[in-house]
């Protein structure tokens, strides 16, 4: 074929238009593309060559070379692969023959005015040579083909290209990049080494490069004709469970998580049908010190088909497993697959349930046979997995079973599953108190009857609780109730004689009841007696559909406005203190202090500490 010049379909103008004045703060990314096209190409052939033996010609050993010419200012990609006739090499290297194409020009196009570094997302494939090189010659022969018909294809990168019929005794394609001025920092065995390592480690083939040695004479670095592999040309994931051992996934969790403790644990598996991938995830052993940036992206990073596509890949983990670290390598997503496709995609989706449910199943394991593994575990990521009670719905129910509270029987570790077990006859809720520290749930004036009667509570002392809460009602069919809140209904674990002599001490304290509602007005939403207390005088609690004083306290230290509610004040009608108020000439003295008391008790501030002080010492010097 004598040389021809053709023009490039006006999609692949656009791509390169797109490519060349946008992709610029991630040009790098040249280097992957064009080895995960040679390392395609090496793959195609072993598939022809199946039942074609005869393609792989004098060749078998399929690899990709990188080298580079410092004279001419070129680097080369070569590959032993399938290669091109010049069909071939016209049709996939001057048009676009994918579907789809429009769209991913229409997001390009969109995303461009906004981000570059958008943008840099997108695999480009063969036309992000472009974004270094200001021409780029393929030369390529088909594998099974004449050594008289070989290709070369050259092009600038802006309207044309060129064919011709070369001469090419070599199976495969070279493609070779004529650098722009200014991209010299390329011409670097260091440098692509690097890149190598970055983008290409787990490609399966060796990507080979020649060894670089000391010269002294010259007193230089000096390139070899020996070629080494610079890659591990092995994907660990892509193993047998049987052929890796734990020490290798060990190794392999600090190279790719940095971090240099052992995991807590890891999970493999390949996942096939509808959606094929593989994971390799790790629950790391400690939290790292930017746990609680929800905007940080997720750990894991996404292979397609062993070539690596992104770190921090966060659509294909939830919110709340931002921790877990790993791999993910799909058989089905595009290589130019961006963060923004792959929100919408549903293989992703997919990805996404079937590594949350392999990641909850792990930890279910080490919750069963590594209690204080697990004891570990929930100090450092407990509050996280809190949150996936409101943004994971379809696995609630597994998520509760794993959290663990400290409660009036144990100070850490409780499960609800232990607390329904525990639960005394009769008994039809599940109780918590929630407080800022554990001394404060502990020593809740409102715990006293369930402390009387042998009844657990949950003390829920995590920022994260009251949140919890806003999500998570009930477990088991049991409800989850505060004792701080709405009048405590003990059902039938009170017992009738009690019931008839509260319900007599209340009656009989009627009188008074109604001189603290008027001394409380503007204080109390309502005071009444309660079978709550028992050691105590007094405590307040919210009313039922109120916000709990706890979560308006943690609003208001966020800067935000609570909305404001009145407490009510509940009073122990048996209590000496109580008792004494009838009569009592510092009656309203001594309602201000029952309430300061009750307030301060519960964790709160008081709004006037200097007048409750005055009270005090002034019932010091009278008494
Ligand atoms: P993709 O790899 O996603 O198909 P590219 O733009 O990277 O898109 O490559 C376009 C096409 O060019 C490939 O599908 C392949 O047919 C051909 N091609 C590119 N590089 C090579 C190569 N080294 N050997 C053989 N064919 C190649
Ligand atoms: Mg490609």
């Amino acid at each position: 074929m004598e040389k021809q010049t053709l023009s490039f379909q006006a999609e692949v103008k656009q791509i390169l238009h797109l490519v060349t004045h946008s992709l610029y703060s991630n040009k790098e990314i040249f280097l992957r593309e064009l080895v995960s096209n040679a390392s395609d190409a090496c793959d195609k052939l072993r598939f022809e060559a199946l039942d074609k033996a005869e393609l792989y010609e004098d060749a078998p050993n399929l690899e990709i070379r990188v080298g580079y010419d410092e004279q001419a200012k070129t680097i080369t990609i070569s590959d032993n692969g399938i290669g091109m006739s010049a069909e071939e090499a016209v049709a996939h290297l001057g048009t676009i023959a994918k579907s789809g194409t429009r769209e991913f020009m229409a997001r390009l196009e969109g995303e461009q005015k906004k981000d570059a570094n958008l943008i840099g997302q997108f695999g480009v494939g063969f036309y992000s040579g472009f974004i270094v090189a200001d021409r780029i010659t393929v030369e390529t022969r088909r594998a099974g083909a004449a050594a008289a018909e070989g290709v070369r294809w050259s092009s600038g990168g802006t309207g044309d290209f060129e064919v011709e019929t070369i001469e090419r005794a070599r199976r495969g394609t070279d493609v070779i990049l004529h650098l722009r001025e200014g991209e010299e920092e390329f011409l670097s065995a260091w440098k692509l080494k690097s890149i190598i390592g970055k983008y290409s480690d787990h490609i399966s083939l060796p990507v080979l490069m020649q060894k670089q040695s000391w010269d002294e004479e010259k007193s230089a670095q000096v390139t070899t004709d020996e070629w080494e592999a610079v890659n591990k040309a092995a994907a660990l994931w892509t193993r047998a469970k049987s052929d890796i051992t734990d020490a290798q996934y060990q190794e392999f969790y600090k190279q790719i998580s940095y971090d240099q403790e052992a995991p807590l644990a890891y999970t493999h598996n390949r996942v096939e049908g509808r959606t094929e991938y593989t994971q390799l995830l790790y629950v790391p052993a400690k939290a790292p010190f930017d746990l609680w940036n929800r905007d940080k992206r997720g750990g894991v990073k996404l292979y397609v088909k062993r070539v690596f596509i992104m770190d921090d890949a966060e659509a294909l983990m939830p919110v709340y497993l931002r921790f877990v670290k790993g791999v993910i390598d799909s058989a089905d997503l595009p290589l130019n697959v961006s963060r923004e496709l792959l929100q919408e995609s549903r293989d992703v989706k997919a990805i996404r349930e079937g590594c949350t449910k392999r990641v909850l199943a792990m930890l279910e394991d080490v919750a069963e046979n590594q209690k204080d593994k697990y004891a570990e575990f929930w100090k450092q990521f407990g509050s996280v997995l809190k949150e996936g009670i409101g943004e994971d719905h379809a696995n609630r129910e597994r998520l509760a079973k794993l959290y663990r509270f400290a409660s009036t029987q144990a100070d850490e570790g409780v499960s609800f599953e232990d607390y329904v077990k525990r639960m005394k006859e009769g008994q039809e809720a599940i109780y918590y108190v929630t407080a800022d520290t554990l001394a404060t749930a502990r020593n809740s004036p409102q715990l006293e009857i369930f402390r009387k009667k042998g009844i657990e509570v949950l003390l829920l002392v995590d920022r994260v609780d009251e949140w919890m809460l806003s999500h998570l009602y009930e477990f088991d069919g049991k409800p989850l109730t505060s004792v701080a809140k709405g009048g405590v209904d003990l059902g039938s674990l009170q017992d009738e004689e009690e019931k008839k002599a509260a319900e007599a001490a209340a009656e009989a304290f009627k009188p008074v009841l109604e001189r603290l509602k008027t001394a409380l007005k503007d204080r109390a939403k309502d005071v009444r007696t309660t079978a709550r207390l028992v050691d105590s005088p007094a405590c307040v609690v919210v009313d039922e559909g109120d916000m709990s004083a706890h979560l308006a306290r943690m609003l208001k230290q966020a800067g935000q406005t609570a909305p404001k509610s009145l407490p009510i004040l509940e009073v122990n009608a048996e209590h000496a203190l109580v008792k004494r108020l009838d009569g009592d000439a510092r009656f309203d003295d001594l309602a201000q202090i029952l309430f300061d008391q009750a307030l301060l008790a519960e964790g709160g501030q008081l709004e006037d500490p200097a007048a409750y002080v005055q009270r005090v010492n002034r019932l010091l010097t009278t008494g």
